[in-house]
């Protein structure tokens, strides 16, 4: 592993710097966070922004149409857009960060032609319909039915939390093929089109107060035959393809962006009062904020070292899961002492005073849904137990 930049590292990031100086300053400024259209618009502004100066899939493949940029190169390009304040991936979440590289690598070439460039441009936003009011970390369970009928796929069922089914295009949905088969055996991975007809979607509010996710209620939707990913009934494989690229480097720009909330604190902790001072000249404050800096710095080295370890084709089994075990801990630590440094702000929403307190109790939220999306910080424990130790496997 190196920690230091290459010759090469260095002027790449000098070059996506100096880019992203200016063009940041072209970004409108963030829409409410419950406008989802706006928010969809914005996000695909920027996307199609970063296609036009080379930086969309930063790491997908050259023939695919990303830039093909080497691992340590795809961190440059993350950790420099949050030094920045760029905007972060957004909408574009699902699409970029799993379903594109899923068909990339599972997809035929009639789906790579059609799907993977909207992603790369931002036309088109995914979604992801796995889980099920009865098939969470269960997933495997899933009941949403598609029965064969003629060229087509006719699907009946109901998904949950699918994050940003309000203004997505297309949707990676994970159906029931063979009712019959062991649980594993009969799943199928569909290209859904969220304006067929028969899709119902029913917004949930968040803590945070944002319709981020929604109900998905299908009723006899056809979906070619040719939108299947992979094989009949072998869409567990497909799926934890899928899951690997979002256990991944999925969270990766998530940890960037809680650094900057960690430094916003670190400023709003020499601001705010706190007994006869500020929240600073708590001596036990103090202690809390570095030990939490040092975490999310150990994070990032370990981040580093997978990334460098998974180029050489050797990533230790299980990363993902322990990263994302770590981070979980760390951020809702973090979110535990902003509420102590912010006091009686910490009871609202909303900046105070013209400081961005508002931000911090959203980050505290924000980290409920961490140790739950992608799969809950217990099932990844359970991953490291059986797969890493090598422990007995639950029954
Ligand atoms: C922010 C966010 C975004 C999401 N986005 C999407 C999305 O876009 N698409 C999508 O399909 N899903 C999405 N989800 C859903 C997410 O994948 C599920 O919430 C998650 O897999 C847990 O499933 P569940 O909510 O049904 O909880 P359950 O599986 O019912 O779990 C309830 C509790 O029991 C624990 N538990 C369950 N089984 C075990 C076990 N075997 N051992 C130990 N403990 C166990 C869990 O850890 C949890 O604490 C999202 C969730 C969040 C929070």
């Amino acid at each position: 592993m190196h920690l230091r930049d290459s010759e090469s590292d260095a002027a790449f990031r000098a070059e996506v710097r100096a880019w992203l100086r200016s063009a940041v300053t072209e970004v409108p400024p963030e829409p409410d966070s419950n406008d989802w259209p706006a928010r969809r618009s914005r996000d695909t502004l920027w996307q199609r922004m970063l296609f036009d100066a080379g930086y969309a899939g930063v790491n997908w493949p050259a023939e695919h149409g990303g830039r093909g940029a080497t691992p340590t190169e795809h961190l440059i390009f993350l950790q420099e857009s949050a030094a920045a304040k760029a905007p972060d991936v957004g909408v574009g979440f699902v699409g970029q960060m799993h379903a594109g590289p899923t068909i990339i690598a599972e997809g035929t070439e009639a789906q790579k032609s059609h799907h993977l460039r909207g992603i790369l441009t931002g036309e088109h936003a995914w979604c992801q319909g796995f889980s099920e009011p009865g098939a969470g970390s269960d997933l495997a369970s899933l009941r949403t039915r598609a029965v064969r009928d003629g060229d087509d796929y006719v699907i009946s069922g109901q998904k949950i939390w699918t994050s940003h089914a309000m203004v997505a295009d297309y949707c990676e949905m994970l159906v029931r093929t063979d009712p019959d088969a062991p649980k594993h055996k009969g799943i199928t991975w569909l290209i859904v089109p969220m304006d067929a007809a028969g899709i119902d979607v029913r917004p949930l509010i968040t803590a945070q107060g944002s319709a981020e996710f929604a109900e998905l209620f299908l009723d006899e939707v056809r979906v070619p035959i040719t939108n299947r990913v992979g094989e009949e009934n072998d869409g567990w494989r497909v799926a934890n393809v899928t899951l690997s690229f979002e256990r991944g480097t999925g969270f990766v720009g998530e940890l960037l962006d809680t650094t900057n909330v960690h430094a916003e604190l670190v400023r709003l902790a020499h601001e705010l009062p706190h007994r006869n001072g500020t929240a600073w000249d708590d001596d036990g404050i103090r202690r809390e904020l570095g030990e939490i800096a040092a975490e999310l710095d150990a994070l990032w080295a370990f981040t580093k070292r997978n990334v460098s370890q998974g180029a050489k084709g050797m990533m230790a089994m299980g990363s993902g899961s322990a990263f994302k075990v770590a981070y979980a801990t760390v951020i809702h630590r973090m979110g535990d002492l902003a509420l102590r440094v912010l006091d009686r702000s910490s009871l609202t929403m909303t900046s105070l005073d013209g400081r961005p307190t508002g931000e911090q109790v959203l980050s505290k939220l924000h980290a409920f849904g961490i140790s739950l999306g992608g799969g809950t910080t217990q099932i990844q424990q359970n991953i490291i137990a059986e797969r890493v130790l090598g422990l007995p496997r639950e029954r």
